[in-house]
């Protein structure tokens, strides 16, 4: 599961464990954005926090890893990497890439699009207030992508550095260590938009 993850969210936690259980898979890797081209236009938190955080908001669930591929490479994220690097580490693995509805609406503007249905099913995580035009749906191969319905929760990181910024509480949007380390590293202050 791909993500700036800035901060990680129970958005992302719950739509990776309706994922984990629909699909039966044996592993949910998260894997945090490098720097994040898409998201040129705002200051994106250093990614060795974003990290962090998605190691704290992981850790008790046996089934979620999280992956250094996307920070530890140089330069900006394209999918086409992160499944490439990860398919060498697990070269027997069946790959199920998983994003967000609004995410996979950009997939043609990725770049390599068959090598990336080659590599990886695609797994989009319906959210509220999105919903995927049928010009975008009737453009994917219908059997490479699957559309799975997530409980709403109208949670986004967007959101929560918001709320942060103008000092109101983020408990019980993201992981209660997630709070404190948000809070222990003053990220997301308020001068800074
Ligand atoms: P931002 O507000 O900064 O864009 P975000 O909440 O969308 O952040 P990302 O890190 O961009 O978080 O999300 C990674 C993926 O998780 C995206 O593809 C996104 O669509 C999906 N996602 C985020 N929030 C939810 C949610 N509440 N329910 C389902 N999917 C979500
Ligand atoms: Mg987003």
């Amino acid at each position: 599961m791909g993500g700036t993850f800035d901060p990680i969210h129970h958005g992302h936690l719950v739509a990776a464990s309706e994922v984990q259980a629909w699909f039966d898979l044996d592993e949910v890797v998260f894997v945090p954005t490098g720097d994040p081209w898409q998201k040129s236009d705002r200051v994106v938190t250093p990614a060795e926090h974003r990290y962090l955080m998605t190691v704290i908001a992981t850790a008790s669930n046996p089934r979620f890893t999280v992956s250094r591929v996307d920070i530890d490479r140089r330069g900006p994220t394209y999918t086409i990497d992160t499944l490439r690097d990860l398919h060498t580490q697990l070269p027997d693995a069946e790959l199920y890439f998983i994003t967000g509805a609004d995410a996979l609406a950009d997939i043609f503007t990725w770049r390599h699009p068959e090598e990336l249905f080659a590599l990886a099913q695609f797994v989009g995580c319906t959210r509220p207030g999105y919903t995927m035009d049928d010009a975008t749906l009737g453009a994917i191969p219908a059997d490479r992508v699957t559309m799975v319905e997530i409980p709403a929760l109208a949670i986004s990181s967007t959101d929560c550095r918001e709320r942060t910024r103008r000092g109101e509480p983020v408990w019980y949007l993201v992981p209660d260590g997630v709070v404190q380390y948000i809070a222990k590293h003053h990220l997301y202050p308020k001068d800074q938009s």
